[in-house]
């Protein structure tokens, strides 16, 4: 096979670092094709900050579906069982299906926004056609040069980075808390679609709940969403204190984070 006959396929999450990996590869692969695989629950702020980059790049990027079954009819043939990290069903249908197929059986070069300052491998397709490339790994990228790459570029961040540290669907299990409160304060309409898709099951008295131990309707009440903010709050200073003392910006941002945890193929 030839290298010329091989596709060149950057996947975008609706994140910063796939972002800023789209901004770093411009110009660099003659060819190079956009791809975002859309859950359609997603957030506004993503779509808008999608078409941002789209005309900073100058190029196209195609958004795969699953064409035949949406996240509702996946969750009603699984009889209103949601995903979760252990039984991740949603990445499997929503990403990597329609990535796949997209992809067929040409070979392709996948690059992928891992930082250098990550342990991680991020979404491997088990098929062999296509290979992954690490771009940040090797130039030695890492958060603050991503920060930095968006900031030259003019995009910055998205803005849900206000309130949320990862990108996906507004209703991800990944959540923590805190952005639970975030998206009941920034979205309160997309916080009650959430919601309404909590149910227990009459029978078995089963609740189905995106977080552990505590539903939406819970979480939402006002002592209890001051409660996860003070924790929150409380949680930073024990972060502040924990740092090491005269850290430029550059140094605060290259800091470990939480960020770095959750779905690999949609939180990049
Ligand atoms: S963002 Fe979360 S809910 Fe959406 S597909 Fe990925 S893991 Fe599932």
């Amino acid at each position: 096979m030839s290298e010329q006959s091989i596709r060149h396929i950057l996947s975008l999450s609706g994140g910063k670092d796939s972002a800023a990996l789209a901004v770093f590869m411009k110009d660099k692969v003659a060819d190079i094709e956009y791809v975002f695989c859309d859950t359609d629950k997603e957030l506004d702020e993503t779509y808008e900050y999608l078409k941002k980059l789209e005309v900073y790049l100058g190029k196209k990027i195609t958004y795969l579906r699953n064409e035949e079954r949406g996240f509702d009819e996946l969750l009603q043939a699984r009889r209103g069982f949601l995903p979760s990290p252990q039984v991740r069903w949603c990445t499997q249908y929503l990403k990597i299906k329609p990535f796949e197929k997209y992809i067929g059986d040409s070979v392709c070069y996948n690059y992928i926004g891992i930082r250098a300052d990550e342990n991680r491998k991020g979404y491997i397709s088990s098929k062999q056609n296509i290979i992954p490339k690490y771009p940040f790994i090797e130039a030695g990228i890492r958060k603050a040069d991503v920060v930095q790459i968006l900031e030259d570029s003019g995009l910055g961040l998205p803005s849900y980075y206000e309130w949320r540290s990862r990108s996906g669907c507004y209703f991800c299990f990944f959540q923590q808390r805190i952005e639970w409160v975030g998206l009941y304060e920034n979205h309160r309409e997309l916080y009650d679609k959430a919601m309404n898709y909590e149910r227990v099951d009459p029978d078995t008295g089963e609740r189905y709940t995106w977080g552990s131990g505590e539903s939406l309707a819970e979480l939402m009440e006002p002592e209890r969403i001051e409660e996860i903010k003070k924790e929150h709050e409380r949680q930073l200073e024990i972060q502040k204190k924990r740092a090491k003392p005269n850290l430029t910006l550059a140094q605060v941002f290259d800091e470990p984070s939480d960020d770095e945890d959750g779905c690999l193929i949609c939180h990049l």
